[in-house]
């Protein structure tokens, strides 16, 4: 692609707005190329946009001429060529992925930030005699000269007013008698002040790390792209690996970009980082002011940041001269957009990405998606395995409990067994560390036998049934099938069922505990909890420094977080996933399992894991309490090629949303149909359903799921839905949800 376009008189633009169709203006000389952002006029107004081709001749007669240059924003070549896959694999115009690349903050005005910064103008040892010489005990100007001195180049005004306690006077008092300089200088908002971090020497790497590093290491050298998976057991010291792989990067002058699930991109991780590395890092992530994003990006930009960390949507920093793409847990769900088209997958883009720039992408993972790891199969990418945790402490030591036969004894359905209640009291006498885990979701509408908890499965498409309350019935929001909830029976056992929907909440835990231990210090992370900027960390590192002996979470301490002095983990309701009506939910429950089960027992104690179920028989739940990633692969992969599901076949989702209900299902109705008169030959159609959160913002939703063999039938299908003003079409490529 010939990417400067400052020698064509005229240009090809894509505004902002939602316009689809590129538009022509005049160049005014400028040196522009494709990516570049300008601002044009359109209808009386001045608007942002992109320059996506040069052109000889204009394509409209009275052509007006570009307003200015937007020097700061513009996009790479190797973005743009980016959207253009990303436009047209997602399905989604070319201009709305061009405005996903671009932070949300740049599409606004945003103004450089200036502050006073206070540095020392006398030389120290002139300072220490200052402060000597004052001998009356709550000076001001003592207290500034203290906080002062203990910087090694100088300080922000804010910063050090909270920290000497005093008002700005005795600082503009030492300011007149020279002591001290006070000017104003740009802030950078987007990192944190190196000073507050030592560096750290690396670890000692052991012989599976030293070969995976080895490896990496040489596929950087050769500047051709490489995908590897990083294959590790929890807590094998995959990130390790990253910090040395990056620092090889660094030392061949590559750019180096690090995604992390949302969820992980805590205090911990960027600690980790910033620990090893003398140079500045740009943490992207979605509570940075737009005045943070905007510094971020214009050092990234301009190649003075060259080592980028952040959750999904910094796969498309415009991070110079990259070379290494990481993402840790690429099996993780919130690299998935959803709300939005396009539903890229920042693993998916971040392959294409390295492809595109002859670069190297690290995929990290103990429980690598299904896809990923087909694809180590077929040698498209290559394979480290890391088999033991990096401390030499042994995986913790997993005994499953038939909580069946605890409800029996209790007469009633049991929270805990016998056995965690136990071991929950050791630990508290030892004055150890638990971590109970409670899953939040797949108690969802779903049918259980109460008498061999089997649930209620469609024949066709092995998901289970859901209830639909409107209609009083049961269906398969998969095939459509439906069944009258009356004439129900268990298949397995053949006794009539009665319906539960709800589980326990993580707060009636939280209550029960309290009532069994009266002395324990337990702390609760949920949705709730950490509804507040900040209290996230706060949970975390009040428990991480031992003012908890219990913490009761969510999905939320399954990731990442690493408590050494945890020693007992109990899972509560081990099964509740693999009621989810999903071809994916035994994989992720066997993602979750294994990640809540390896926050047992990494530090210098031993640790152990209680997993609670009423599925004992199911092979996903063994597999999971052994971190037997291959075998329950083997036995999936059989399931999911009988119902081609995917990696066998694509598939694509379409979700309808309309706030008026009948027009949605006639809608629906009519769609199914047309795609079925259309249906190109290697695709199946999942007729018309109600998503499995039928109700959203006020908005009715209902979907199609199409599968097939080749990516290009599901597009010809795709190109066929028409366009409604009253219902809201979004096609998700390669979901991650079937169902909700
Ligand atoms: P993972 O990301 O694979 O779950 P971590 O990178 O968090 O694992 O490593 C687990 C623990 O092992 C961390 O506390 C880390 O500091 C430590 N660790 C990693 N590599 C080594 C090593 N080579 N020698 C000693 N400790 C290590
Ligand atoms: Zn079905
Ligand atoms: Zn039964």
């Amino acid at each position: 692609m010939e990417s400067s376009v400052d020698t064509f008189p005229f240009l090809e633009v894509l505004v902002d707005q939602k316009i689809d169709k590129p538009l022509c203006y005049e160049n005014r000389g400028y040196v522009l190329s494709i990516g570049s952002r300008v601002l044009v006029p359109l209808r009386n107004k001045i608007v942002k946009a992109t320059v996506i081709k040069g052109l000889l001749k204009p394509t409209f007669e009275k052509t007006a001429k570009i307003h200015s240059v937007l020097e700061e924003e513009s996009l790479t070549e190797d973005l743009m060529e980016l959207a253009s896959w990303m436009s047209e694999y997602y399905m989604t115009p070319y201009q709305k992925v061009l405005t996903t690349l671009l932070p949300a903050s740049l599409k606004k005005k945003t103004q450089k930030e200036e502050q006073f910064f206070v540095e020392k103008k006398a030389p120290t040892a002139s300072l220490i005699e200052l402060a000597a010489s004052i001998h009356q005990k709550n000076s001001p100007q003592k207290k500034v000269l203290e906080v002062i001195l203990k910087e090694q180049k100088g300080i922000y005004l804010t910063k050090l007013l909270e920290l000497a306690a005093v008002s700005k006077s005795p600082v503009d008092t030492l300011v007149k008698k020279g002591f001290l300089e006070l000017r104003k200088i740009e802030v950078d908002r987007s990192f944190f002040q190196h000073e507050d971090f030592i560096l750290t020497p690396n670890k000692v790497l052991n012989s599976e790390q030293q070969i995976a590093l080895e490896k990496i290491s040489l596929k950087l050298g050769e500047k051709k792209f490489h995908a590897e998976l990083l294959f590790g057991v929890t807590g094998s010291g995959k990130t390790e690996v990253y910090l040395q792989a990056i620092q090889k990067a660094r030392s061949l002058n590559l750019g180096v970009l690090f995604l992390v699930p949302e969820i992980a991109l805590t205090t911990q991780t960027i600690e980790r980082l910033n620990s090893r590395f003398s140079e500045q890092i740009a943490v992207l992530h979605h509570r940075l002011s737009d005045g943070e994003r905007f510094d971020a990006y214009r050092g990234i930009l301009s190649g003075k940041i060259s080592i980028v960390i952040g959750a999904r949507s910094a796969i498309f920093a415009p991070v110079q001269n990259l070379g290494l793409i990481i993402v840790d847990e690429e099996q993780d769900g919130s690299f998935k957009q959803t709300e939005e088209m396009p539903c890229y997958n920042a693993r998916d883009v971040a392959i294409v990405r390295a492809k595109n720039l002859k670069a190297v992408c690290i995929l990290g993972s103990a429980t690598p998606s299904f896809e990923t790891f087909t694809n180590t199969k077929h040698d498209k990418y290559g394979i480290s395995n890391l088999t033991q945790r990096a401390k030499q402490n042994p995986l913790p030591d997993v005994k499953i409990v038939d909580m069946r036969l605890e409800d029996d004894k209790k007469k009633c359905r049991a929270l805990f067994s016998d056995l965690l209640l136990n071991k929950i009291e050791e630990r508290l006498k030892k004055g150890e560390q638990t971590l109970l885990f409670l899953n939040r979701r797949g108690f969802f509408k779903c049918q259980i036998c109460t008498t061999c908890n089997e649930t209620l499965k469609c024949d066709q498409c092995d998901v289970c049934l859901t209830y639909h309350k409107g209609e009083n019935i049961l269906a398969c929001h998969l095939c459509g099938y439906t069944q009258d909830p009356q004439k129900v029976f268990c298949k397995k056992c053949h006794s009539k069922e009665t319906m539960r929907f709800q589980g326990p909440g993580t707060e009636q835990v939280e209550r029960a505990l309290k009532a069994l231990f009266k002395e324990a210090r337990v702390l609760r992370m949920d949705r709730d909890t950490t509804r507040h900027k900040g209290s996230h960390d706060a949970l975390y590192r009040e428990f991480k420094s031992q003012k908890a002996d219990i913490l009761i979470g969510t999905q939320m301490i399954a990731k990442g977080l690493d408590f050494p002095l945890v020693t007992l983990v109990g899972i509560l309701n081990a099964d509740s996933m693999l009621h989810i009506p999903d071809f994916r939910s035994a994989e992720n429950a066997f993602q979750l399992l294994s990640q809540v089960a390896g926050r047992a027992g990494r530090g210098d104690f031993p640790g152990e894991v209680i997993l609670q179920t009423r599925l004992p028989d199911y092979q996903v739940i063994h597999h999971a309490s052994k971190e037997d990633y291959k075998n329950f692969f083997d036995e999936e992969l059989i399931l999911r090629k009988q119902f081609q599901y995917p990696p066998f076949k694509k598939m694509c989702r379409i979700i309808l949303q309309s706030s008026q209900n009948d027009l949605l299902d006639r809608f629906g109705s009519y769609l199914t149909h047309l795609l079925e008169k259309h249906r190109e030959e290697d695709v199946d159609i999942y007729p018309y359903t109600l998503c499995g959160l039928t109700k959203a913002k006020g908005q009715h939703r209902g979907q199609i799921l199409l599968k097939a063999l080749k990516f290009t039938s599901l597009k010809k299908m795709v190109l066929k839905i028409p366009k409604h003003e009253k219902i809201k079409c979004l096609v998700d490529v390669d979901p991650l949800q079937t169902f909700f």
